[in-house]
This record gives structure tokens, sequence and C-alpha cells, in this order.
């Protein structure tokens, strides 16, 4: 029996020994994906095939435990629904059987193919079960395959750097970066070099990207987080404020007044509106897919920096209005406006960012695992890199320390790895 990709290329199944695994490898981020398998069967007598297999230890995914969106189902096992096995070419498949687990195919010229689609779990393993049969139906020889299990895999096309910012190329390599992910069956293959990146879009804030400015190529933080002052604040009909966000020499004197609030709010989402259109200028002019790019900072506002602009206090001498911004709070008077600091940002369409003020090899590791973890259900040409559920709220796990997929996964000094939850859900399992 040969074994091998339905892909001319044969990239989907992989020789063992990556992830320390006997057998073939079937790499299933796409659930549609099949395997084609041929048989060779120099007997005269040989009319038939009936196709099978065996789940070695009895533990594949049942179907209801694994990830379902109500189209895609990763689980295969105990699902009166699911279909294994596909017609290929002209080797008809000419009886199923009712719970749609064998399939008979006819046999041309003394060779037979089929289609054999597993489910999408990574973990789950098979082996495939030839029976020869004659012209009678009689079995005259079973084939077996070796155990053929279902991972994952992640690869990212190209690694970056901005100019001037160091290279991630050591820490992103798969010495690093595997071992993070071998229980929830997911092969990483990492980039071989890392390209550095035109002047342009080597800016020292990547959300304070200005593609207009041929110079700088960057907003500064003292222009854009100036107050404006259009008209004086209008009450409409509808009860909406329309306001102005520079503070009246009133206001001035009662800082805690709703009107600052209100203005301190105004500012806060202007900033955010131009903090995202940056962020996607920057995606939109750089024009990646799938890549990890080391970067400076991400925003002047998040945090770990001491640039002498993020004092800059564009509500003096109000140093009180609190600004509330993904749950943390902080104070339009204070100075930098520091939000939850970031070590890395997953920016979609698989682009992970990692910040240059994460260092210590352990901490920089476990930032590009969990980013690339955050990676795997990005959209990348229509569909999720790999179907899985949310690790939790904004996908991170809600705990200090005992998952890679906690918030703030920069801050420990060692290899954090992912809970048991946390592989779980990279498997394709339900949360
Ligand atoms: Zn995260």
């Amino acid at each position: 029996m040969t074994i091998k990709s339905a892909e001319t290329n044969e990239k989907n199944i992989l020789s063992g020994g990556i992830l320390n695994l006997e057998g073939s490898l079937i790499v299933m981020n796409d659930p549609e994906n099949k395997i084609l398998v041929e048989l060779l069967c120099n007997n005269d007598k040989a009319f038939s095939v009936e196709w099978g297999f065996e789940d070695p230890n009895n533990d594949n995914a049942l179907m209801i435990e694994a990830y379902n969106d109500g189209i895609v189902k990763l689980g295969k096992r105990n699902d009166p629904l699911a279909k294994y096995w596909y017609q290929y070419q002209n080797y008809v498949i000419t009886s199923d059987n009712s719970d749609n687990t064998t399939a008979i195919s006819n046999i041309n010229n003394f060779k037979t193919a089929i289609l054999f689609n597993p489910s999408g779990v990574g973990g789950d393993d098979y082996i495939i079960v030839a029976k020869v049969k004659n012209s009678e139906g009689k079995v005259i020889k079973t084939v077996r395959s070796q155990i053929l299990r279902v991972v994952r895999k992640i690869q990212f096309d190209k690694l970056y750097h901005m100019k001037g910012v160091r290279s991630l190329l050591q820490y992103a390599s798969s010495e690093n970066i595997q071992k993070y992910f071998n229980k929830a069956f997911i092969i990483y293959e990492a980039p071989a070099n890392s390209i550095e990146l035109e002047d342009r879009l080597s800016v020292k804030y990547l959300a304070q990207y200005d593609r207009n400015n041929e110079v700088t190529h960057e907003y500064k933080w003292t222009d854009i987080a100036a107050p404006v002052d259009y008209n004086p604040p209008i009450r409409k009909s509808n009860g909406n404020i329309v306001y102005t966000e520079k503070l009246s020499e009133e206001e001035k004197l009662n800082c805690n007044s709703q009107s600052i609030m209100d203005k301190a709010d105004s500012w806060k989402k202007r900033l955010l509106r131009l903090k995202k259109e940056c962020t996607e200028n920057w995606k939109n002019d750089i024009n990646l897919a799938n890549a990890i790019v080391s970067v400076n900072r991400y925003h002047i506002m998040y945090g770990n920096d001491n640039d002498p602009d993020a004092f800059y206090n564009p509500f003096q001498p109000c140093s009180s209005v609190p600004i509330t911004i993904n749950g943390f709070t902080t104070y339009a008077g204070s100075g930098l406006w520091i939000t939850a600091p970031v070590g890395g940002m997953n920016l979609n369409n698989g682009i992970t960012i990692i910040l240059e003020w994460i260092t210590g090899d352990e901490d920089i590791t476990n930032v590009i695992a969990h980013e690339i973890a955050h990676t795997t259900n990005d959209f990348v040409n229509g569909r999720p890199i790999m179907y899985r559920d949310e690790f939790g709220p904004g996908d991170h796990s809600q705990t200090n320390g005992e998952g890679l997929m906690e918030p703030k996964p920069f801050r420990y000094g060692k290899i954090i790895d992912f809970s048991k939850e946390e592989i779980k859900i990279l498997r394709g399992y339900k949360k």
C-alpha cells in the first residue's frame, strides 16, 4: 500500500519524527483536506477493496467534544453523518455501509485508489485497513497502513524586522518554538531568514504611522494628542453633545466636572480612531500575510517607554480626569497615557508583531509563542489558519502565569507552557 497526499507536491504528508510520533502525519488545517490512498494488487482474483479504519487507542475526539461552528465540525467519532471516503478518479465507490465508516472501490488494471478524509482534531490517529476481495466478495488479503496522525501546521512565510530593530530569527527558531506546540499536535515551521523593512515602513511607533509624511513617516504624539477646538459644545436635540476638547478657563477651575470627562472621552475616541487607521494603513502598505515582524514600539500610549513626548500633558492643569480603555483606567492629565503594556500583537491576516522592549530569552520566546497561538485562528485566504474556539475574552485565558495565553506572558523570565485547557483548544476541542 502506498499512501500519499492528494496534493501533487505531497506537502500534506510529512514523514514522522518532527513531533516524535510514529508513522505519517496528516496536516488537517483545512478539515476538507483528503489524503490519497492507493493499493496495487498483482493478483488476478482481486476484484474490489473494502476500505475501513481503526482508531488505535480508541481515543479519537467524539464529534460532540470537538469544535463545531454549525458548518465546520472537527470531531468525527460517533457522528453518524461523518463522511470519511471519497471517490478518486475512475475508481468508483460501489458501496458504503450504514455508518459511513467503510467504502468499497473497484480495481482497474491491478490498481485502486480512494480519498480518505480524517477528523480535523490534532492527535487523532488512524490505521487504514484495506480488505481485498474476489468477485464473490470473499476477502483474499488484508492490508494495513502504519499509524496516521492528524496534526495542524503553522508556518510563517516571512520574518521581518524594522530597520534598526533586532532580528527575531534566533528566537523564532524551531528549536525555541516547536516545544510549546508539541502537545497540541501543531507543527511549527520556522522562517529561514529575516528581511529588513525599508525606511518608510520602519517607524518608531507602528500605530502612529503616517503614510503621507515623506520625511518621518509617522505622527508626532504632541501633534496628534493636542486637544482640538472646533466650536463651543452644543447639545443637539437628540441629547448628544458635540464637544470641543480644549478646556475652557472655567473648566480648568473645576477639573472633576462632567464636561471635562466628556471632553477627555471624546479625545480618547479620536486618538483610538487614529491609532486604528494608522495600523490599518501600515498593514495595507506593507502588504504582508503570515509574517512575524520585529518592531520598535506599538504606540506611545502603550507603556514601557521613556520618550519625552510622552509627558506632554494635553489637559493641563487637570490631571485627574479618568479615562478607561480596554479595562485599564488612566488619567488624561498625567502625561503618558499608559494603558496595558503590550509585548506583542496579532494584527490578523496572520501578521504578528513583537516589540523590542521585551527582553530576556524566555520572555521573548514566550511572547512569540503566545502571539503565534493567537494567529492560529486568523483568517488568511478566506479561512482560519486553524479552526478553534477562543481561549477566552480577547482570545486570552484569565489566568496568571498558569498558561501561556494569559494576557501578559512577558514578565516571568522563565518558559511558560500552554495550560491543559489551552492545549485542548489548540488541538481543536471545544472550550
Ligand atoms: Zn495576547
